[in-house]
């Protein structure tokens, strides 16, 4: 078995804070009752660290000794769990985050699938690439951090808008120090999130990604999408935001005309790649997607 995992149980679960609700669960239970698999994948609450390190030290040495056979890691501890980790993969240091552990050997190694995740998902849908490659992504966190990466492997430019300029600007930066060691020349530009910045670049812009919070609740009736601006005609909307399904840009998108998309596909990407990372096995993505009722 690939990953260290231990054919007889698979014991695996979700490091994050708070978790009350998560559907990870579910996904993963159903790839494992696909193959007759014995086990059960629990959500594991970490306080943010310090306070939560000793909880997440427990975790990791039950995974190092097998007792645990896969992890994955969500918000807060993306980044911080680096440093107790014996390596990590060329995504998740190319993107700084981990989300997914695996055991080599005795050996932990941090791995990301969000990024492969959300690619996976978006070329299946066959709404892109019937034009030009450049993408305009709402928000410099995490999330757009790995959807960057991922997108600049395919070689796409990408225009990064924050409202918060600084921190568009320090991710376009690493970005391009990433992308400059594949000797490529990388278009990364930043703007801050407001009409008047965008509204010059409109008319170039291929896809939308939306990897702020806005359209969570309780901001249900919010849009990242800056008031009055118009949308590009053929561009495509991806918002990273699952729950609810229907973002108020998701709505306000349909209504323009535009593909739209929500992110539930780079969620169920994503696990299907950490279940086949530890397992070694296929996921089983149909049974996954109806797992969640998709
Ligand atoms: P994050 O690291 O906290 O980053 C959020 C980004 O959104 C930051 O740039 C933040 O700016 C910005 N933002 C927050 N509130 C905003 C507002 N009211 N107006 C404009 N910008 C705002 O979070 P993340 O991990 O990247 O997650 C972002 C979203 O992606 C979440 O909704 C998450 O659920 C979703 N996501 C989905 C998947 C999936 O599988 N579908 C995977 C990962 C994440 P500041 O720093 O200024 O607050």
């Amino acid at each position: 078995m690939a990953g260290g995992m231990n054919p007889k149980a698979y014991h695996l679960g979700l490091i994050g804070y708070p978790l009350t609700y998560s559907l990870s669960p579910s996904l993963h239970q159903a790839a494992m009752q696909a193959y007759g698999l014995v086990g059960e994948y629990r959500l594991y609450p970490v306080p943010p660290l310090p306070q939560g390190q000793k909880m997440l030290q427990t975790l990791l040495h039950q995974m190092r000794q097998g007792v645990l056979n896969g992890l994955n890691v969500t918000i807060p501890h993306k980044q911080g769990v680096i440093p107790f980790l014996d390596e990590l993969t060329p995504e998740a240091r190319a993107i700084g985050a981990v989300n997914t552990i695996l055991n080599r050997d005795g050996r932990l190694v941090g791995d990301n699938t969000d990024a492969m995740g959300f690619w996976s998902h978006l070329t299946s849908l066959s709404l892109i690439n019937r034009g030009g490659k450049v993408a305009l992504i709402l928000g410099a966190g995490g999330a757009a951090r790995a959807v960057a990466f991922a997108l600049l492997q395919a070689n796409w430019a990408l225009i990064i808008a924050a409202r918060r300029l600084e921190q568009a600007q320090r991710l376009a930066q690493e970005l391009t120090q990433i992308n400059s060691s594949r000797a490529l020349s990388p278009n990364i530009v930043a703007l801050p999130l407001e009409q008047g910045a965008l509204r010059e670049s409109l008319s170039q812009i291929h896809l939308i990604i939306n990897a702020t919070p806005v359209g969570m609740p309780p901001d249900l009736d919010q849009s990242p999408w800056p008031q009055g601006l118009p949308f590009p005609p053929e561009a495509t909307v991806y918002d990273l935001i699952y729950h609810p399904p229907q973002t108020r840009l998701l709505k306000d998108a349909h209504q323009a005309g535009l593909h739209a998309v929500n992110g539930l596909g780079m969620l169920v990407e994503q696990a299907a790649l950490a279940f086949e990372r530890w397992s070694g096995l296929p996921a089983p993505r149909e049974l996954m997607y109806r797992a969640l009722g998709a």
